[in-house]
């Protein structure tokens, strides 16, 4: 490892040396002989050789203190001292200038002396020029492949210094192997990543470290001596943490292997053999946290961590599967939770969202192990009952899950109780595939919010039509507004005394392309339930005050219309503003519209909706109770709510005999004491008429006098109400 650089380097190296050594060599000569010392330089004269002369030791010393040299001829005689102080000098500083001593001296004790010290050549003077020359090239050359020498290794040492640091200091753990899969290197990430100092891993098996999971994988691979991986591999492998070292933090991490196989080199005995495994190893268990956090995400639902619909899906259609191998049966539960969405209205998300964690604790509570529980929409859960013994196991569970929600939930304004609407489907019974069982799982829980909510209910295959009809309803209702299918009809109201017409109610109509003219009562509780009915009541605000505006401008300055309000109106949006800005738009004053809502708005949220009509009462807008004495009356209300007006219920008109009737004789009753305004709906008859004027009932409406007609006959009863139905 780490050498794939070397042979450039060494190309490098040498060329380098080369054009050092074709460079100039430094020559120093040392010798007290004047003449000779000078002598010497024009004997070896070339352009490649540079010299410097000194008559003495010191002088010599001073000059090699200056700088190197690649050859020093030195004199063995000098003034104040001998050549071998040099040689001493050179030693003592490690330096590696060439010397080659000349001398006069016969004596081998120079010659030994001198060698030893590290001289190169020995020369006797005088010399021939032929031996001084060979001399001198001989030790420059050597000189010249000793410093080559030093370069390269130092270049050597310089670069594998490099790769150790790169290997060393890597974010990657790195690593080496023997055949039998034993860690020989690990770099320092071991310690940081897995906890395990370079010993502790020294001589260990890979496979040791490795989770059980991914062991079986990484022994066959790199453990087996007799198999050892030929190719590079490229794997995910999860290691263990140091259980010593790791201190709580997770135990284990994963890791994106790429490992080459070592392989012994083509200078060696036997080459190309498998000597090991080099490793690098990266940790990837952040970037596989995020996914499996995606992929969690994808499969659940964030508020309650249970399984979404997707999740919920894949685990039916498993769990059918078995169904059908074992013959067995299972059930479908669709739970939704009643009125949630007043939770919301009233009290904000945050109170919403905690109820909702609170009833998906507590369902989760009622199924056994093994039981999917899902939340496939704002208040809707699926529970998947995978293995049931008989449909009366899901019916037992449906029952839990109604007890178990009896105890009222903690909210920051209260408790609150919470019901849901169960519906069942059972396999085989029911349905074979998935989206079946959860459709009649969902039509059969719509059938328990029909009849009354808090409840479960087996699918039955006759309720299947009824569903049908009602999703085709809501999906035509939300077009009829786009497609100018609503209409108004108006129904003049008499005043008995004054023998006129004094104002009218618009009651809303749907022509339906394929079913003709729809009645309210058929769609307005749908409007209401699919959240459709703000739209409408907007509409129908303007479009009343506009024509009455119309008909205010043609005569019947004094005509008043009623609009029929939904209590959701008092929920959402600003009924207020809706109505001030309708009555300019319109030109129209306050006093000519008759809002009429229902006793149960008033029940809801007394709080909110008092405080709305006060400031409607403040316009200068009227308040009837619409229907009043067939909800729930309290008179605690009418004083409470700042309301104008009553209008008796048909029912009670209805049954308006000779005797007259107690019920009407107290609404009217009230109505004087609390200073009311009283409308009787629903006359049909003379007799009813006359019964009612008996009472002290002025106001009336009811097909006696009108059926509700379409703006422009209804404009001609203003003119014409026969003379005779007022008598
Ligand atoms: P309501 O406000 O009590 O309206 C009176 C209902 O009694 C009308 O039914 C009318 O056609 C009917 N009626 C009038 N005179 C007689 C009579 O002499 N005998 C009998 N048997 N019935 C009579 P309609 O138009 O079907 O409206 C039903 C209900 O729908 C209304 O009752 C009202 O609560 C609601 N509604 C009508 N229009 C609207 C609207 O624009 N918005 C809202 N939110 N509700 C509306
Ligand atoms: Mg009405
Ligand atoms: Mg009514």
């Amino acid at each position: 490892m780490g050498t794939d650089g070397e042979p450039s380097l060494l190309a490098e190296l040498a060329g380098r040396a080369e054009a050092q050594s074709s460079g100039v060599s430094r020559i120093l000569v040392v010798d007290d002989d004047a003449p000779l010392r000078r002598s010497i330089p024009r004997l070896l004269a070339d352009p490649a050789r540079h010299f410097d002369e000194a008559a003495s030791l010191s002088e010599a010393i001073a000059r090699l203190e200056d700088r190197s040299y690649d050859l020093i001829l030195l004199d063995y005689h000098l003034p104040d001292g001998t050549g071998l102080a040099v040689l001493d000098w050179c030693s003592r500083h490690k330096r590696r200038d060439a010397v080659i001593l000349l001398s006069g001296e016969d004596g081998i004790d120079a010659a030994i002396g001198a060698l030893r010290r590290g001289a190169e050549d020995f020369l006797r003077k005088p010399c021939h020029l032929a031996q001084l020359q060979r001399a001198v090239e001989n030790a420059l050359q050597k000189a010249s492949l000793l410093r080559l020498n030093a370069q390269i290794s130092q270049r050597l040492k310089e670069s594998e210094r490099l790769h150790r640091y790169l290997v060393e200091s890597s974010p990657d753990f790195i690593f080496t192997l023997n055949a039998a899969g034993e860690f020989t290197y690990t770099n320092p990430r071991a310690r940081t990543l897995l906890g395990y100092a370079r010993p502790d891993l020294a001589g260990r098996s890979i496979a040791a470290i490795t989770s059980a999971e991914d062991r079986p994988r990484v022994a066959a691979l790199f453990c087996n001596p007799e198999l050892p991986p030929r190719e590079p591999q490229s794997l995910e492998v999860r290691l263990e943490r140091n259980p010593v070292t790791a201190d709580g933090q997770r135990s284990e991490l994963t890791f994106a292997l790429s490992t080459e196989p070592m392989v012994t080199r083509g200078g060696s005995d036997r080459p190309g053999q498998f000597v090991g495994t080099y490793g690098v190893a990266r940790d990837i268990s952040d970037r596989k946290r995020a996914e499996e956090i995606i992929v969690y995400q994808a499969y659940h639902d964030q508020l309650t961590r249970l399984p979404n619909r997707l999740l919920f899906h894949d685990r039916l259609e498993l769990a059918l599967a078995q169904a059908q191998r074992r013959q067995g049966t299972l059930a479908v539960l669709f739970i939704d939770l009643d009125r949630f969405k007043l939770v919301n209205d009233t009290y904000g998300h945050a109170e919403g969202d905690h109820l909702l964690r609170g009833v998906a604790s507590r369902l989760r509570q009622c199924l056994r192990r093994g039981d999917t529980l899902a939340r496939v929409g704002g208040d809707e859960f699926l529970a998947l009952l995978p293995d049931l013994s008989s449909p009366t196991d899901a019916e037992r569970i449906a029952e839990k899950i109604l007890q178990t929600l009896t105890t009222p939930f903690q909210l920051k304004h209260g408790e609150f109780r919470v019901t849901v609407s169960i519906g069942i489907a059972l396999y085989p019974k029911d349905g074979e595939i998935a989206d079946v069982l959860i459709q009649h799982a969902d039509i059969a829980m719509y059938q328990v919010k029909r009849s009354g909510k808090n409840s479960h209910c087996f699918f039955d295959p006759t309720l299947n039509a009824n569903y049908r009809q009602r999703v085709s309803l809501e999906h035509d209702l939300r077009l009829a507004l786009d497609r100018d299918q609503l209409a108004l009809a108006f129904q003049p109201q008499v005043s008995v005394g004054r023998r006129r017409v004094v104002g009218t109610e618009a009651l809303l109509r749907w022509q339906h392309p394929d079913h003709g003219l729809i009645n309210p009562t058929a769609f307005i509780s749908v409007a209401e339930e699919i959240g459709l009915i703000g739209g409408i009541s907007d509409w129908v605000i303007d479009r009343a005050c506009h024509q009455l505006s119309e008909w205010r401008g043609v005569g019947h300055t004094d005509l008043k219309m009623a609009i029929n309000l939904s209590p959701r109106d008092f929920e959402h949006g600003d009924i207020v503003s809706t109505v001030s800005h309708s009555l300019t738009r319109h030109q129209l004053p306050a006093s000519a519209i008759d809002l009429e809502i229902t006793e149960n708005l008033m029940m809801r949220d007394t709080a909110r909706c008092a405080e709305k009509i006060a400031r409607l009462r403040q316009l200068g807008v009227g308040i009837a109770i619409d229907d009043f004495g067939t909800g729930y009356s309290a008179l605690g209300y009418l004083q409470r709510f700042q309301i104008s007006g009553l209008k008796i219920d048909r029912t009670f008109v209805r049954d308006l005999n000779g005797e007259g009737n107690p019920i009407i004789n107290a609404i009217t009753g009230i109505a004087r004491g609390f200073g009311l305004d009283v409308v009787a709906e629903g006359v049909e008859t003379e007799a009813q008429l006359g019964h009612l004027r008996d009472l002290g009932c002025d106001a009336m409406q009811g097909f006696y006098f009108s059926h509700p007609l379409p703006a422009e006959a209804a404009e001609e009863t203003f003119r014409r109400m026969p003379a005779r139905l007022l008598n």
